[in-house]
């Protein structure tokens, strides 16, 4: 009996249309969008009553058709804040970019460019060029190709070299990198045959070499990138692995996984091996991510030996893992930082490993006072940050966290989440913390006031 009732009071699409702040929706979005709006709001609403709910006033109707329109046209991917502290989270979208390597993708996607042309000669040219100068002068690589990550390089790499031939690896790296990329299951993709040697804990030279046979085509290394092996254990050295292949004519394929460019030990870190180091051991090819310690784009870099590059920019599936324009110029500035010797100021990724404790400490301060301008009481805390992104498992660096006075961490976490940006927090022994190192300083003011709204 109510619910009909309470059903012969919902207006109709075309009488909720005449409403006068629906009216100025049509005005602004059309008719048909606004329409379309009205009549997911009118049945979203009917089924509510169905189940008991009073029928809301037309005033409140209206509002919701506004809402859904504005729903309709906010991107789902949205920049967010990230207060967790963990610098490479990929997650969060991995690298921040620079302000150059933001201006020079930012020059390439707003018109045309040179991407697959020769300015000498007038005609055709290839993608592949733009930053292989830069990398091969960086690294010291003979050649370099850049797809559309790692995962890919990776895939690209043993299609094209060990297809129907047997990869030896060490089964202390039979990793899982996550998103269910796992080693093991590539190779099988790739059509390889993986050779497992050694142990969990221990593999030395002589176990790949007693495992080489007429099928063999590579040795492989693969960077243990989100777990640690303590205690008794043991690998080879690469340029161990590369003597043995180079005796036998076997290749050398070292994923690096994050790869790096700059030594990570002055910041108190764990050694995180180089790309140099890997070209100068002698891997035949080496592939890293472009948005992981190197602070770039998304992308895959592999680099090595000419003949073998060669190869791959020819092979097929190539086409299919290609990087677009915009990646090239973001990656192409990020290498310019390195060569100019800025990247541990220009890079963000490398900034934010680099803050000092003074700087941390009084920015953690400076955002009490702020805060509790704002009415919310906070306190600063000693904790940790992490690299993450599959580099420096186990590895921490000393921060200042701000540790924020709420009931209940968990709803206020989801509050803020909630905001325009969203704001990503940590929640540690009960306590909602925010770490300053992966906050962005032109940041800084807009999570102020989303935390007082949160929390308020
Ligand atoms: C991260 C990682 C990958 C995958 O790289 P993406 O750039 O994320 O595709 C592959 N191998 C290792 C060892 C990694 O750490």
């Amino acid at each position: 009996m109510g619910i009909q009732e309470e059903l012969r009071k919902l207006p109709s699409v075309d009488r909720l249309l005449q409403h006068e702040a629906v009216a100025a929706l049509v005005e602004r979005w059309g008719h048909e969008l606004t329409v379309e709006a009205a009549r997911e709001v009118l049945d979203a609403v009917r089924e509510a009553v169905r189940e008991g709910d009073p029928c809301p006033a037309t005033d409140v109707l209206a509002r919701r058709v506004g809402e859904r329109l504005a729903a309709y046209l906010r991107p789902t991917l949205r920049p967010a804040i990230n207060a967790t502290g963990v610098i490479i989270h990929t997650n969060l979208g991995r690298a921040p970019l620079s302000v150059e390597a933001r201006a020079a993708m930012d020059a390439v996607a707003l018109g045309y460019s040179n991407l697959e042309y020769d300015l000498e000669a007038g005609s055709r040219g290839s993608r592949y060029v733009h930053a292989e100068e830069l990398l091969c002068r960086l690294t010291g690589a003979d050649a370099a190709l850049v797809v559309n990550n790692n995962a890919a390089a990776v895939l690209l790499i043993l299609m094209a070299l060990a297809r129907d031939r047997e990869v030896i690896l060490s089964r202390g790296q039979l990793v899982e990198i996550g998103g269910g990329f796992r080693i093991p299951d590539v190779m099988r993709q790739s059509g390889a045959r993986l050779v497992e040697v050694g142990t969990t804990n221990r593999t030395y030279v002589g176990d790949y070499e007693s495992a080489i046979t007429e099928g063999t085509v590579a040795l492989m290394r693969v960077h243990r990138s989100n777990f640690r092996l303590m205690g008794f254990v043991h690998e080879p050295e690469l340029s161990d692995m590369v003597a043995l292949a180079d005796e036998r004519g076997l290749l050398v394929l070292d994923d690096l996984g994050s790869g790096t460019l700059l030594d990570t030990r002055p910041y108190g870190l764990a050694h995180e091996p180089t790309i140099q180091e890997s070209v100068t051991a002698g891997a035949s090819l080496v592939s890293c991510s472009g948005d992981k310690l190197l602070g770039g784009p998304q992308a895959g870099i592999i680099l090595g030996r000419a003949d073998l590059i060669a190869h791959l920019k020819r092979f097929p599936l190539t086409r299919a893992l290609r990087v677009d324009k915009t990646t090239l110029a973001g990656l192409q500035a990020t290498l310019r930082h390195y060569l100019l010797g800025e990247a541990t100021e220009k890079v963000p990724v490398w900034r934010m490993i680099g803050q000092s404790q003074d700087v941390l400490e009084a920015r953690a301060h400076n955002w009490i006072a702020e805060l509790s301008q704002r009415d919310v009481p906070a306190s600063v805390v000693a904790g940790q940050s992490t690299v993450g992104g599959g580099s420096l498992p186990g590895e921490t660096l000393s921060t200042h966290l701000v540790a924020l006075k709420v009931d209940s961490p968990e709803d206020t976490a989801g509050r803020l989440r909630a905001g325009e940006p969203p704001v990503i927090a940590r929640i540690e022994d009960g306590r909602l913390l925010l770490d300053p190192r992966t906050v962005l300083p032109e940041q800084e003011m807009t999570l102020w006031e989303l935390v007082a709204r949160a929390t308020g």
